[in-house]
């Protein structure tokens, strides 16, 4: 089962794991006045089960409320055709209205579990905001791993190796294995068999969020 951006992010916050602050909004209207709400900049986001949103005009960023409005009129009912969507597209119903950050830096956080060494995979990567295949494709050392046994679970040391594989400086170490730690947590309580954060920003004010993310769930955990 996939859930939308905006319900990842609700989990994130329940587990500790920094996201911008946002709204979901069905009309324009509400976007005009979250935007308001937001300072009068906002990021308008597709709420669609698939990623590529970037590239595909799914992801807007607004100066006013009333380009807000404008931004939202266009996006809400369309049609939206990405690389994941398949030629037929996806109708977007609803928008994530979402404090506009200011980036430093991209990062990729990724957690899947590896079937074979029936272990949980944390993946993550300087090369953040790009395709995670398209990097394994075409700069695989940037793309870091640590196993975790389930017996023995997260340790902070796997988020301290993964930090310092990207090249963060100390300070973003620790925020960073605070949110990697989260971040697994989530994905053990809730049954994931995917999470992936990107991307993990580094804000301006020294900061680190998860500015997207997407989380899929194992089927036969859902009674749970
Ligand atoms: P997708 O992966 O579907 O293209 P993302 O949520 O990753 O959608 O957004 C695409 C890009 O838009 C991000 O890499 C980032 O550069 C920018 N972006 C997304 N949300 C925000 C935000 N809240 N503030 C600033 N920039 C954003
Ligand atoms: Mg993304």
């Amino acid at each position: 089962m996939k859930i939308h951006e905006y319900q990842a992010k609700e989990l994130l916050k329940e587990f500790g794991v920094p996201v911008p602050a946002g709204k979901l909004a069905y009309t324009p209207e509400e976007v005009k006045y979250y935007t308001k709400q937001l300072g009068g900049k906002a990021v308008i986001k597709a709420q669609v089960h698939a990623g590529g949103r970037g590239k595909a005009g799914g992801v807007k960023i607004a100066k006013s409320p009333e380009e807000a409005y404008e931004i939202a009129k266009q996006m809400i009912g369309m049609k939206l055709v990405t690389h994941q969507t398949g030629p037929e597209g996806k109708i977007v119903r609803k928008v994530l209205v979402e404090e506009a950050m200011e980036i430093v830096q991209e990062l990729y956080l990724g957690m899947v579990i590896d079937r074979s060494a029936s272990r949980i995979v944390i993946m993550a990567s300087e090369a953040g905001g790009m395709e995670i295949e398209e990097v394994a494709a075409k700069t695989p050392e940037k793309i870091h791993k640590v196993y975790v046994d389930p017996a023995v679970g997260f340790s902070p040391y796997m988020g301290r190796k993964l930090g310092y594989d990207m090249g963060l400086d100390k300070d973003q170490v620790k925020k960073f294995t605070s949110f990697v730690s989260g971040l697994y947590n989530l994905f053990v309580a809730k049954d994931a068999s995917l999470a992936e954060i990107n991307p993990l920003v580094i804000t301006g004010d020294g900061r680190l969020l998860a500015l997207d993310a997407k989380i899929n769930f194992d089927d036969n955990g859902l009674f749970r």
